[in-house]
C-alpha cells in the first residue's frame, strides 16, 4: 500500500494510481456486495484516522479547486470582510459555467494568503465540508473521490487503505479494465 503524508509527493503518487483508482470505483459500484452503510462506516473511520495525520495548514491544495458558493456563503463572507454581498461577488467571484453557481474568480482562491484562509470562520460550506468523506453515500460520490485523490492526500490515503480493507470482499480479484466511463 502506498500512503503519503508528504503533500509534495501527492501529484506523483496520484498519477501512478489513477487507473487503479478508476477500476476501484467500478469494483465498489458493481461488484462489492457490502451494503452502502458498511462502506460509509469504513470510509468514516479511515477518514478520521487519516485526517488526523495531516496538517491542512501546510497543504491548502483544495484552495486551488473551485468550491461553489450559495447566497448564504456569500452573505457570511460579506459579514466577515465588512463589505456587501455585491462587493464580495464583484471582487472575488464568477459564475461557474459547468455548475451554474458562483465560485471564486482565481485559483488559488483570492482569500488564501500564505497558504492560510483569511476567512476561515466564514468559509463557504463547500470548503468546510471538503473532502466530503465524512458524509453519507460514499458510493454515490466515487467520481468526486477519485478526482479528489489527485488533490488531497487524505483522500488518496483513505482510498489506498480502503482497497486493503476490500481485499477480503473481492477487490484483489478485480482485474477488468473498466473504469471512468462506467
Ligand atoms: S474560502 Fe478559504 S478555505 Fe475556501 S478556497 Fe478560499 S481560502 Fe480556501
Ligand atoms: S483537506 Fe486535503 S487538500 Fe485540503 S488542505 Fe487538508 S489535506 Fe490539503
Amino acid at each position: 500500500m502506498i500512503c503519503s503524508c508528504d503533500v509534495a509527493s501527492i501529484d506523483r503518487l496520484a498519477d501512478r494510481k489513477q487507473d487503479e483508482n478508476w477500476r476501484f470505483r467500478a469494483f465498489l459500484k458493481e461488484e462489492c456486495d457490502l451494503p452502502d452503510a458498511e462502506v460509509d462506516r469504513m470510509v468514516h473511520e479511515l477518514y478520521g484516522q487519516e485526517a488526523a495525520k495531516i496538517d491542512c495548514t501546510s497543504c491548502a491544495r483544495c484552495c486551488s479547486t473551485a468550491p461553489l458558493l450559495d447566497d448564504e456563503d456569500v452573505g457570511r463572507l460579506a459579514g466577515s470582510l465588512g463589505i456587501t454581498s455585491d462587493e464580495v461577488t464583484s471582487r472575488y467571484l464568477k459564475m461557474d459555467d459547468d455548475w451554474g453557481e458562483l465560485t471564486f474568480n482565481q485559483k488559488p482562491c483570492p482569500l488564501l494568503k500564505d497558504d492560510l484562509c483569511t476567512c476561515y470562520a466564514a468559509r463557504p460550506h463547500d470548503c468546510w465540508s471538503y473532502p466530503h468523506l465524512q458524509k453519507e453515500g460514499f458510493r454515490h460520490r466515487l467520481i468526486s473521490a477519485v478526482n479528489n485523490a489527485s488533490v488531497c492526500p487524505v483522500v488518496f490515503n483513505v482510498l489506498e487503505r480502503l482497497k486493503d480493507e476490500m481485499r477480503p470482499h473481492g477487490w484483489n480479484r478485480h482485474t477488468s479494465g473498466r473504469g471512468r466511463n462506467r
